[in-house]
């Protein structure tokens, strides 16, 4: 057991999950199955017959208006995958075949707790098959207007230092820096997607958010939070920003070992930024990660098993 923490982690059994989603307004069956080592994260849209299976990758993201969706060469497409992703990356499953009945995941509550909740009832299994991370050995950064977003090297941690400014009171500018390795991530996984009261019918007229209720997203109108029972917690606006982000990130397809500061970003920074790093070599290092080369910055150990 002792080393095992380094290695590759699936399900130990299969979750059904059934919901609708939040843009599509369709309810959607949802079956998440162990897979292999190096099998990755795949999705399967079992309402197609062939030429069904979606390997997410940053480079394969094909929409990211309010949500992240991703598209195989036929065009089979998934969408609002983010909140999956956060929950799969926190929790440190590498491998796991995702079957889907229709394109979009469910909602469920807006957050990643349910996914995180069904995970950690399944079990996870260990493989023998050592885990892969991706060392940032460069520092890049992409802005866009006021936005931006940069990613440098670090340590041994993946810090996310996330920055959002709203001119809606209530909302306003809120700041967070969390270590995703060490720190507890229940805030982040029960933070929930949200919007502002004047955006709903924004939406609607662009035929997104059909599914969208106050039972799966907190709405703000001016001041006031409409949900009943308020917030999760002080900070859940931007602790969802950093669950979409963490998601977004791990559309690499491993756990990254670096630092990410942005300033009002969202799907779309986060996945223009990625493209132009992993385009380039010698932007990074993919590092298999056995007891014997562990490089020597990974002194702490108690740190390195959490990476895991
Ligand atoms: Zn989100």
């Amino acid at each position: 057991m002792a080393m095992s923490v380094l290695n590759q982690k699936t399900l130990s059994k299969p979750i059904n999950i059934s919901g609708v989603g939040l843009h599509t307004g369709k309810l959607v069956n949802m079956k998440i199955s162990p897979a292999e080592p190096n099998a990755g994260i795949t999705f399967k849209r079992t309402d197609l017959k062939k030429d069904n299976l979606i390997v997410p990758n940053i480079f394969n993201v094909t929409n990211t208006n309010l949500c992240t969706t991703v598209a195989n060469e036929f065009g089979a497409k998934v969408s609002t995958i983010e909140h999956l992703m956060g929950a799969f990356f926190g929790q440190g499953i590498d491998n796991a075949t995702v079957e889907i009945d229709d394109e979009e995941v469910p909602i469920l509550d807006g957050s990643a707790k349910i996914f995180v909740e069904k995970i950690n009832l399944a079990g996870i299994k260990i493989s023998d098959t050592p885990i892969k991370i991706i060392k940032i050995d460069k520092k890049i950064s992409f802005t866009d207007g006021s936005k931006f977003i940069s990613i440098e090297p670090n340590k041994i941690s993946l810090d996310i230092d996330f920055e959002i400014k709203y001119k809606n009171p209530l909302i306003g500018t809120q700041r967070n820096l969390v270590k995703v390795y060490e720190a507890d991530l229940t805030d982040i996984y029960n933070s929930r997607t949200f919007c502002l009261y004047e955006d709903v019918e924004k939406l609607k007229q662009m035929n997104l958010g059909k599914g969208g209720s106050l039972e799966n997203a907190v709405v703000v109108k001016e001041d006031k939070v409409l949900n009943e029972g308020g917030l999760r917690n002080k900070k859940e606006f931007e602790n969802h920003k950093i669950l979409d982000c963490m998601g977004d990130l791990y559309l690499s397809g491993c756990k990254i070992v670096g630092k990410v500061i942005c300033s009002q970003g969202g799907h779309k920074l986060t996945n223009q930024l990625l493209r132009k790093t992993f385009i380039e070599k010698s932007n990074f290092s993919i590092i298999e990660i056995k007891q014997k080369n562990i490089p020597h910055t990974f002194i702490n150990r108690n740190i390195l098993k959490s990476i895991a």
